[in-house]
């Protein structure tokens, strides 16, 4: 599809909404960008991404003008689904930016005024799923935003009477299925191995996506309707399943992310200098690592990989180099995220990868790589990298970000826990209750390395799968 450009002078604000016009008119109404939409639901009164396509036909300044617009989290899950390949989330992010330009943030409040019935983090919610850093959204609106709502949060008093349960992990999913719990008048006990509650939010979303500072403040509110939140408590170590159960706790929820980093497999990944994305991320966010002048190289070919190189570059780095081992086609990061990366300066390479990290005294400098063809399809579908004899060649480089993709940690489940060969928790799609009763799961542990709404969808179900349980065993 063409591409539709910045928005610059109002001009060009009439040319690209008559580009858009122009391609929602190729939507076949087939629903299956609705059918597939996370978003739906969860707000299912509120938004429908091929009824709002339908719309754009009819009367774009509407939708410009409509709270509808807000609403989408930019998962792609529509555009791998589409029959006619539309870029859905790009339309809605350019539509954003004028929407922005001709009416403010009037719709954008009343999004957020719905996002906040539901969600218990609502402005770290609608923080990820805008990305108010590729609209040039100001921060203080986000700001503003989070003060209003701290300021209209009503405490709840009565403390919860119900029986005990365990939720392991403060991410999205943990802190959602903790939030209906505590709703259904349970005594929740959140466990968090890290020293700050969040998860992906405090530790990865690098911080000009999302400040930490309104991450913590929306998840010490959830303390007040009484969530305790055991942080520096890491389940398998601190905490186990036999204990919980012996203090009482009825059921118990593991939320504990995707967080183990797949590795190359070639000498030297443990040099001075080389990171896994996740340690690089909150190295950034939470360290506040200084990357001015350093040239910074990232292996891989999908979003986290794409957000860790933007990332560099706006930290500073002198240059980014992307190394991807296939071709675009076969790049499984979404269009907007290597947009973005581009558009922040980072050189992608394709057909190209990794065979050798060199350095001195055990500190990265150098990095050896090869050129890659395509070969055969792997069990994937995709075709398979294969490198050009005699192609090898030296990159230099001060940091090495490897960021081929993560994988639940597994070590910490319970011995008995099913998964399938990803380390992913086998659960009742239903209920959401793994192979051990009383035990359950939801988020990035169950479906991979997944999305903010997936998330929340999971562990909403699970939070009903423990209610149930409990009244009925
Ligand atoms: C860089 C990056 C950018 C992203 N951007 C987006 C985006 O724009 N939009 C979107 O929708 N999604 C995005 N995601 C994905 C999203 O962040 C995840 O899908 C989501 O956070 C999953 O939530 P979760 O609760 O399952 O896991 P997590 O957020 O990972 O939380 C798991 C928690 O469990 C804790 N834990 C793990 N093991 C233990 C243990 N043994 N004991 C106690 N605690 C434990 C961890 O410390 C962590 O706090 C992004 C992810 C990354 C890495
Ligand atoms: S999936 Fe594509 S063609 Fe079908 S309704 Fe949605 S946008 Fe239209
Ligand atoms: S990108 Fe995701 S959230 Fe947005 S309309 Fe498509 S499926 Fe829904």
């Amino acid at each position: 599809m063409s591409e539709i450009p910045e928005v610059k002078t109002r001009e060009e604000t009439d040319l690209i909404l008559d580009e858009i016009v122009s391609q929602a008119y190729q939507c076949m109404e087939c629903g299956r960008c609705t059918g597939s939409c996370p978003m739906v639901a969860l707000f299912p009164k509120d938004f429908h991404p091929h009824h709002l396509l339908s719309e754009i036909t009819k009367d774009p300044e509407k939708v410009l003008r409509g709270y509808e617009l807000w609403f989408c989290a930019s998962c792609y899950k529509c555009n791998n689904r589409c029959p006619q390949g539309l870029e859905y989330p790009y339309f809605i992010m350019q539509l954003r930016r004028l929407a922005v330009r001709k009416n403010g943030v009037t719709p954008l409040r009343k999004a957020f005024s719905r996002i906040r019935t539901i969600i218990p983090y609502p402005v770290t919610f609608l923080s990820v799923c805008i990305h108010p850093e590729r609209i040039n959204l100001d921060p203080s609106i986000i700001e503003k935003l989070h003060s209003e709502n701290l300021s209209r949060i009503r405490k709840e008093k009565s403390p919860a009477t119900g029986p005990k349960i365990g939720v392991v992990g403060s991410g999205a999913a943990g802190l959602m299925g903790a939030y209906e719990l505590r709703k259904m008048g349970y005594r929740v006990t959140i466990f968090e191995s890290q020293s700050n509650p969040g998860g992906m939010f405090s530790t990865a979303i690098p911080e000009y996506r999302l400040p930490l500072k309104i991450v913590l403040e929306e998840i010490d509110n959830l303390r007040h309707p009484g969530i305790e939140i055991r942080t520096d408590t890491a389940f398998g170590r601190d905490i186990t399943l036999d204990q919980l159960r012996k203090d009482n706790y009825m059921a118990i929820l593991l939320s504990t992310g995707a967080h183990a980093c797949k590795e190359l497999g070639i000498k030297g990944e443990d040099f001075e200098g080389v990171f896994n994305t996740l340690d690089f991320l909150a190295a950034l966010k939470l360290k506040h690592k200084k990357l001015t002048g350093k040239r910074v190289v990232v292996i891989g070919g999908g979003n986290t990989a794409m957000d860790a190189a933007a990332a560099a570059m706006r930290y500073g780095a002198k240059e980014t180099i992307l190394l991807y081992r296939r071709t675009r086609e076969e790049m499984p990061a979404d269009m907007n995220e290597i947009r973005e990366a581009e558009k922040e300066g980072v050189q992608i390479r394709y057909l190209e990868a990794p065979v050798g990290i060199h350095g001195v005294k055990s500190k990265l400098n150098q990095l050896e790589c090869m050129k890659m063809q395509l070969g055969e399809p792997d069990l994937t579908g995709r075709r398979r990298p294969v490198p050009v004899e005699g192609s090898n060649f030296i990159l230099a480089a001060d940091i090495l970000v490897i960021a081929i993709g993560e994988k639940p940690q597994t070590e910490s489940f319970p011995d008995e826990t099913a998964t399938s060969k990803d380390g992913t928790i086998l659960v009742n799609p239903m209920s959401m209750e793994t192979s051990i009763p009383g035990v359950f799961a939801a988020g990035d542990n169950v479906l991979g390395p997944a999305t903010v709404p997936d998330a929340i969808i999971g562990a909403r179900r699970a939070a009903t799968g423990i209610d149930n349980y409990i009244k009925t065993s």
